[in-house]
């Protein structure tokens, strides 16, 4: 028997910790910590390991020594004096113009260094780590270095970035889940891993959790029913829309168009407890239209399905009977559901054939009856939606090829 080995290390920050925590040392520890973790006796079964890490979460690190040459520049955070410049050259609404792209931190810092620009290599945070375990600096994988400006269609840089002079930091990159070298001869020892185990290419938290859900054919989709709604669909081809927040990342030879609606349980949670939410979701009848017509958002603003920053929330009326109340959000949130599926569709994305199921509504099985009546489609709750176990996908990839 075999064992793979996946690891999640994605973050949330508030700006207290963000500033106060020495981010890429608690990464490091708690990496080493995890694979201290893995019991004694599956040690020498370990055939692979694979990493995900939040996406355009960035390192500038030393070419010799590995070491980070700034802090960590974390993925919300913005680089907005670098934006001008991104945009003056790269596509019009390109991924990387936005201001907290992983170009636009690579440019912030190539601008403000006035030091160690020759011996410079960019990696995201999944690379940085893995880089431990393999030893080779400057490997990344094309889901983590789209927002850097990688082409995954072309599997290359684009001829406009290579021609700024910052491109010689960017990373070597290869396809998720493959293989990079066998662990470093230390690592192995130290943790008695076999001599033959290797690490592989990561990929972003987001990815690495829908990886875990095992849509693997076109038409299959995830819906994440946490916060806020976001939906991912495995197309035959690539979509991407600035105007409504909607890329696509490769994955093998198909892609993954993702949206984000900013309706989804936060407002749930704004009016009710998930106790209440469990006990007046039994007393609803899914079968029943609601007629209950709302659009709920925490604050003003909409991307996907609709791009308008004016919308404002609409929560009313407000009937007596909560379960009828409740019953008209969650019915109204599939609808903007199934306006975000055939969107993507309009955009030309395969068509939904089928919807998984992550994130804390999943468990509410009246609101996957109301989905699956309003979608018309079969809907099911993912078996697995942790990043990590999409990431362990990935370590099997690479040692079965
Ligand atoms: P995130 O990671 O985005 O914060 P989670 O995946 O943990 O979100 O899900 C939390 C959301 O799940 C909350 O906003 C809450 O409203 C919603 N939620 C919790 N219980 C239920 C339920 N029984 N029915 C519908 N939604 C629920």
């Amino acid at each position: 028997m075999n064992t793979v080995l996946g690891t999640d290390v994605t973050l949330r920050l508030s700006r207290k910790s963000h500033e106060t925590i020495d981010w890429a040392r608690s990464w490091k520890t708690t990496l080493f910590s995890l694979l201290e973790d893995v019991p004694n006796h599956y040690r020498h079964l370990v055939a692979s390991i694979s990493i995900d890490g939040t996406s355009a979460t960035t390192l500038i690190v030393d070419s010799n020594t590995g070491q980070p040459l700034s802090k960590p520049l974390l993925y919300n955070e913005s680089c907005p004096d670098a934006l001008p410049l991104v945009k003056s050259i790269a596509p019009v609404n390109h991924t990387v113009c936005s201001a907290s792209s992983t170009l636009c931190k690579l440019v912030s810092w190539w601008n403000s260094a006035d030091s160690n620009k020759e011996s410079a290599t960019l990696l995201h945070q999944a690379d940085w780590l893995l880089w431990f375990l393999h030893g080779k600096l400057g490997v990344s994988d094309y889901n983590n270095a789209l927002k850097v400006g990688y082409d995954p269609e072309i599997d290359s840089y684009p001829p406009w970035l290579l021609a700024q002079p910052y491109s010689q930091l960017l990373p070597y990159v290869k396809a998720p889940g493959t293989s990079i070298g066998n662990l470093k001869e230390d690592i192995r020892s130290q943790f008695g891993f076999p001599n033959d185990c290797i690490a592989c290419t990561g990929t972003t938290d987001s990815i690495a959790a829908f990886l875990a859900a095992r849509a693997t054919l076109p038409g299959q989709a995830v819906t994440s029913l946490g916060s806020t709604l976001a939906i991912k669909l495995l197309s035959s081809n690539r979509i991407d829309d600035a105007r409504f927040g909607v890329y696509s990342h490769r994955l093998d030879n198909m892609w993954l168009v993702g949206g984000a609606s900013n309706t989804g349980g936060a407002v749930l949670r704004q009016i009710f407890t998930d106790d209440q939410l469990e006990n007046l979701s039994k007393q609803i009848d899914p079968m029943k239209t609601s007629p209950l017509d709302y659009y709920p958002l925490t604050s003003i603003g909409e991307r996907f399905p609709e791009a308008d920053p004016q919308m404002a929330p609409r929560l009313h009326p407000r009937p007596e009977s909560d379960v009828e109340y409740l019953h008209g959000i969650l019915e109204s949130i599939a609808r903007i559901e199934g306006k975000a599926y055939r969107l993507l569709k309009d955009l030309g994305a395969s068509e939904v054939a089928e919807v998984l199921t992550a994130g804390g509504g999943s468990k509410n099985e009246k609101w996957t009856k109301i989905r699956e009546r309003v979608l018309g489609l079969p809907v099911s709750r993912a078996i697995q939606t942790e990043a990590a176990y999409g990431a362990a996908l990935l370590a099997l990839k690479g040692a079965q090829s």
